[in-house]
C-alpha cells in the first residue's frame, strides 16, 4: 500500500499550514474602520472592502507577529518620551 501523500511532513506542519490557509479565508478587521471587511488581495497586500484601504501585512494574516510587537516597542518608547516631557516641563 502507498503511502499518504505528505505523511512524510510533520504533523505540526500539516496543523500550520491548516491554520494559515484558515486565516487566509478569514475576514480580517479593519485598522482603519474596524468592520471585518479585510480580504488578502495579493501578497501580504491586504484590502477593505468597506473603506477601500489598502494595506500591507502578514501573508496570511494581515497583521504580522513581528508587527504586533514592533508596535508594543512603539508604544513604549512612546510612553516613555511622553514621561520624560512631563518630568522636564
Ligand atoms: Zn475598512
Amino acid at each position: 500500500m502507498k503511502k499518504e501523500l505528505g505523511s512524510r511532513y510533520g504533523k505540526k506542519i500539516r496543523e500550520r499550514v491548516k491554520k494559515a490557509t484558515s486565516e487566509l479565508r478569514k475576514r480580517h478587521a479593519c485598522p482603519q474602520c474596524g468592520k471585518k471587511s479585510v480580504k488578502r488581495v495579493g501578497f501580504a497586500l491586504w484590502k477593505c472592502k468597506s473603506c477601500k484601504i489598502e494595506f500591507a501585512g502578514g501573508a496570511y494574516s494581515p497583521e504580522t507577529t513581528v508587527g504586533s510587537t514592533a508596535r508594543k516597542i512603539i508604544e513604549a518608547i512612546s510612553e516613555q518620551l511622553k514621561q520624560a516631557k512631563q518630568t522636564e516641563a
